[in-house]
């Protein structure tokens, strides 16, 4: 199946092939790093993470730029407070970032890009757009006209015509009611940081550094944008708005959007005590691979209920498709090739892939996975699962690890590495074979202290985390 999108500008699912040679050319928005970030921002950053492996499984090579907004509204508020110049506070939250995508093993874009390495090129832009009429000057701000943009609100599909016009707004978030002529350029208020530019002191509005590091960086048509849903309003529109302005070219040919996540059934927020960032869910013990699970799981455009239970029930999955992977490694089956299993095995592989090129469906494609498991566990037990037919299982599931990455476990702070358990086991298979009892009981029992299980079978011993 060829691989499709939902795209929110044309409101349909369409095929998608990149506009020029094989390379995707797409941008997704980063983090504002005011705080460490929540998991409702890890449940977007993941479905990036999902689009960028499937796009790459379909053949193609990604260029894709991510910003890092690290000055806004909300920042310079804190670093004030905090008596901290924005470099020092910004870097706090930009490096704890960059650690928990690793965490949840999500892959570095080709490019990141922060705001505030790109101001002459966003006061620039800024100027080139007051050339062209789009933009007026008032108390030493610049701000967009979105009079002088007839197709404005053609994302998030609403009729903007009837909005007053002059009518204009400071802060960088608002609601759809407030469509109005946003700030390009803010002036600093007192004790402010800012930047002394041609068009003034001040700082960039949010929507600007966008549209200008995407296009600087991918050029004036991207194939790919992609965000939370909270992003089409306005921030997405915006973007449009300048970037169309700036270039008269399409900005993006296809937009795509994560829905919301809730916990247990309600909007995440602190007054409720359910606002979970990364880091909390992983001191309660939580996997960082049954967080990114979890997230993968619910295909992106459905809101996605995040639970406890959620959570407990990811682990379990995971534990069952690394015991079935363990057992595709080290059951010793009769020689031979099961013509049918095969076909079997192809089948899966195809749905899953499949599934995945249906506009991300993960929910269909783990289907597809978890009945070849119960299948394949099926024919094992019955004997008809023959030697021949590991290599093809595994590479199954290979592709299937390729993108949800749940497999390898992640190592804690102390714990023994593959490298060092490997080492204690052969010591102890050493130990038995010269009768030391007492000796290779006690490494299992060490073993067994740190969350190592040890399992000896015919084929030798196995052993596994806890
Ligand atoms: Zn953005």
């Amino acid at each position: 199946m060829a691989l499709r999108f939902y795209n929110t500008l044309s409101q349909q699912v369409e095929d998608f092939t990149p506009a020029s040679d094989n390379t995707v050319r797409m941008y997704t928005c980063g983090p504002t790093v005011y705080d460490f970030a929540h998991i409702g921002n890890f449940r977007t950053f993941t479905f990036v993470d999902l689009l960028r492996k499937c796009l790459r499984a379909n053949g193609f090579q990604l260029n894709h730029v991510m910003n890092i907004t690290d000055v806004d509204d909300k920042i310079i508020r804190n670093a004030v407070e905090r008596r901290l110049t924005l470099d020092e506070y910004t870097k706090i939250y930009t490096d704890a970032f960059m650690e928990d995508c690793a965490s949840l093993r999500l892959e570095v874009p080709e490019t990141i890009a922060p705001a505030t390495a790109h101001i002459p090129d966003m006061v620039d832009a800024i100027e080139r757009l007051g050339v062209s009429h789009h933009t007026y000057a008032s108390d030493g701000s610049v701000y967009f006209k979105i009079g002088s943009f007839p197709s404005y609100g053609k994302l998030s599909h609403n009729d903007f015509s009837g909005n007053l016009a002059g009518a204009r707004v400071d802060v960088d978030e608002y609601e759809k009611a407030d469509a109005r002529d946003f700030a390009l350029w803010k002036t600093p208020k007192e004790g402010e940081p800012f930047w002394d530019t041609a068009i003034g002191p001040g700082r960039p509005g949010w929507h600007i550094e966008c549209s200008v590091m995407a296009i600087k960086y991918l050029g004036e048509t991207l194939d790919i944008h992609a965000g939370g849903v909270d992003l089409i309003f306005p921030h997405h529109e915006n973007e449009i708005a300048q970037s169309e302005s700036l270039t008269g070219k399409p900005f993006s040919r296809f937009w795509l959007h994560a829905e919301f996540l809730m916990v247990e059934g309600q909007k995440m927020s602190k007054s409720l005590g359910n606002y979970y960032t990364l880091r909390d869910l992983v001191a309660k013990g939580h996997a960082p691979e049954a967080i990114r699970y979890l997230l993968a799981s619910v295909p992106y455009r459905k809101a996605l209920n995040f639970t406890v239970d959620g959570l407990k029930a990811a682990a379990i999955a995971i534990e069952r498709l690394r015991n079935f992977k363990l057992r595709l490694e080290t059951d010793r089956h009769a020689e031979g090739l099961n013509e049918k299993l095969e076909a079997r095995t192809a089948q899966a592989a195809q749905s899953f892939s499949d599934s995945l090129n249906d506009d991300l469906n993960t929910a269909e494609a783990l289907a597809a996975v978890f009945e070849f498991v119960r299948d394949t566990n099926s024919a094992m037990d019955a004997g008809e699962f023959l030697a021949g037919n590991a290599p093809a299982a595994l590479r199954f599931f290979g592709a299937f690890d390729s993108i949800f990455k749940v497999l390898e476990p992640s190592a804690k702070a102390g714990e023994l590495s593959d490298a060092a358990i490997e080492a204690r086991v052969a010591e102890r298979t050493a130990a038995k074979k010269a009768r030391d009892f007492a000796l290779s009981d006690r490494i299992r029992d060490e073993l067994l202290e740190q969350g190592i299980v040890l399992e000896d079978t015919k084929a030798g011993v196995r052993w596994k985390r806890k």
